[in-house]
């Protein structure tokens, strides 16, 4: 299948809203294996878009369109889809009488453009819209598949994860399995991974390789082709096997997660309990490790120390260690994650402290930052970080390293 996204939108063409949908639908395309080759933006105007339709037929035949159901009259993505094909547009009566209780529910009136966000393409199947009024439709003819999504990305991506992608699934199980799954590493650049597996990626036929790079984060997406489910999987297994005799070190989790996510799973199977001790991060890492859902158990809580004097006062560090060695330091550090744990009593402290930028501090540069980890009764250890960011960029790549040292450190320690 070689899939176009199709967005249209004039406010995309005028700049005023980026083309998100088309960044959403191709990593969720190559997720599935489904080849991306051409991503087009196109105006509400009528004529422009049937040459696109002309344009994309040609070349793709999987055409993914979001944008213009709504009710208004320039909105004419399936109108003009319909009159194309050679259909007319039928109204939907379950998508017509949730837009009734809509209004009924919301105590507003319905305008009579509305119905037309029920009408579909006759003889398409329908998606539903979870989150807004306008449905979708998924509809094939002449080898080439058809999916209309709406606009409103809050809209667009459940229903394409819910609707849409288990019926291009089928589409494409229908002739062999696709099976795929997606590696994640941190703390090893895209071009170091690249080269460390270049033999891999090169000879790549079953299963194919695909690194792409994130913020300080790479993903390996794994994908196996095969008559069977169990025999896509099993050559998926090999190769991971192969990557992980190279990187397996970088290795932090599988598919959507995160390092937080991760590391409080990690918390849990060890029942380990957590205090914080920040400077630069100013509470960052606290606030993502109480956005993990069932964190309450593990995260004690911490304490917000910016200035030398909140580190004295409120965390008892030395004044000694401060003049001595200035806040930007490993025995900071260590000092910070020791008694933060102390004072919360529990199993782990960990400390952030350092140069967000984009001054320097204490005559040392953005990006400087000491992490502290302090875990039982093992000695405390810091970890030195040079990063090169804005000074927001580094905040938030020291939060996701805090976290990374942090696994790092557990995987070490003996269980309880
Ligand atoms: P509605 O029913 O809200 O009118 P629609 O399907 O007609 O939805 P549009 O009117 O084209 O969609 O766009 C509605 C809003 O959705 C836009 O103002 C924009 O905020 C968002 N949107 C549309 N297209 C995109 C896109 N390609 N990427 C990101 N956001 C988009």
């Amino acid at each position: 299948m070689n899939a176009e996204i199709i967005a249209v939108g004039s406010e995309l063409l005028l700049g005023q809203i980026a083309n998100t949908n088309a960044q959403f639908l191709s990593k969720s395309l190559a997720e599935l294996g489904v080849n991306v080759y051409h991503h087009t933006v196109v105006g509400d105007n009528p004529k422009r878009l049937k040459n696109v339709l002309h344009i994309a037929e040609k070349r793709s035949n999987l055409l993914i369109f979001t944008g213009g159901l709504g009710p208004t009259k320039d909105d004419l993505t399936k109108e003009i889809i319909a009159e194309h094909l050679g259909e007319t547009l039928t109204l939907h009566e379950a998508a017509f009488a949730s837009i009734q209780a809509y209004f009924a529910k919301t105590k507003r009136e319905m305008t009579p453009n509305n119905k037309k966000q029920a009408l579909v393409i006759t003889g398409s199947e329908v998606l539903p819209n979870q989150y807004g009024m306008a449905p979708g439709m998924y509809l094939q003819k002449e080898g080439c598949v058809y999916i209309l999504l709406p606009g409103p990305p809050r809209e667009m991506e459940p229903m394409f994860v819910h609707h849409a992608m288990p019926l291009i699934e089928a589409q494409l199980g229908a002739k062999e399995k696709i099976e795929s799954r997606i590696l994640r590493f941190f703390d090893i650049g895209e071009s170091k991974l690249e080269t460390v597996l270049e033999d891999l990626i090169d000879k790549q036929t079953n299963p194919t390789l695909a690194p792409l790079a994130g913020d300080g984060d790479v993903t390996i997406r794994i994908t196996a082709k095969s008559r069977q489910q169990k025999d896509a999987q099993a050559l998926i297994d090999q190769m991971e096997e192969q990557i992980f005799q190279r990187v397996g070190n970088y290795f932090y989790g599988y598919g959507q997660t995160t390092l937080m996510d991760e590391l409080v799973k990690l918390l849990e199977a060890k029942r380990y309990t957590i205090a914080c001790a920040e400077s630069l991060t100013g509470g960052m890492f606290q606030s993502e490790l109480a956005s993990v859902a069932g964190v309450s158990a593990r995260f004690l809580g911490g304490v917000v120390c910016y200035s030398n004097a909140a580190k004295i006062t409120q965390l008892n560090i030395k004044e000694e260690t401060i003049n001595a060695y200035g806040a930007v330091s490993e025995q900071c550090a260590l000092e910070m994650a020791a008694n933060v744990k102390m004072q919360l009593n529990a199993d782990i402290g960990i400390s952030f402290t350092g140069v967000a930028g984009p001054d320097s501090l204490e005559g040392h540069s953005p990006g400087t930052i000491w992490i502290g980890i302090a875990v039982k009764e093992r000695p405390p250890k810091a970890f030195l970080l040079h990063l090169a960011g804005s000074r927001n960029g580094n905040r938030k790549r020291t939060v996701r390293y805090g976290c990374y040292f942090l696994m790092t450190e557990l995987n070490q320690a003996s269980p309880h």
